[in-house]
């Protein structure tokens, strides 16, 4: 499988439990690798223009509200199968469906404050990535 990146966020209420480390230890044990990460309060513009495609969903003004409501911490992971890779440690969307073990069934509350986000696709994972970073700030890591 081919080596990939994909835009991973850790969540306000993830922020706010103190559970960051946690969550990046999740990533490094499945041996994906963080060249690029920050902590970043989010703009409305910011997370509208992130989840633009979701802005004709119900939940769009709940969602930005959400995501602007404290800091997040946005990676890029870089890694073998890394978009999936990523959305399997994550788990479902709905922390109630999501398998045991992963990120949203262990840390996640809800279907709103559901901990992090990662990138559904290389397509989305490539402009997501060049939402939050310029080329020049991702480290790619040989060993
Ligand atoms: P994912 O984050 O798993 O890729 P989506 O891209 O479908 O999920 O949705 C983006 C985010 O919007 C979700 O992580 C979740 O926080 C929120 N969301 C999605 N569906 C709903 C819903 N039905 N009700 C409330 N919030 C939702
Ligand atoms: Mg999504």
């Amino acid at each position: 499988m081919a080596v990939e990146r994909t835009l991973s966020i850790i969540k306000p209420d993830a922020v706010a439990k103190n559970v960051i480390g946690q969550i990046l230890s999740r990533f490094e044990q499945a041996g994906l690798r963080v060249v690029a990460a920050k902590m970043v309060q989010l703009s409305q513009a910011d997370a509208e223009g992130f989840y633009a495609e979701h802005k004709e969903r119900p939940f769009f003004k709940d969602l930005v509200s959400f995501m602007t409501s404290g800091p997040v911490v946005v990676q890029v992971l870089e890694g073998e199968g890394a978009v999936l890779k990523n959305r399997e440690l994550m788990g479902a969307t709905n922390p109630k469906e999501a398998d045991a073990g992963t990120i949203r069934a262990d840390f996640a509350e809800s279907i709103d404050a559901n901990a992090v986000h990662g990138s559904d696709s290389a397509t989305s994972a490539a402009r997501e990535i060049g939402y939050f970073f310029a080329e020049t700030e991702l480290c790619p890591r040989t060993r």
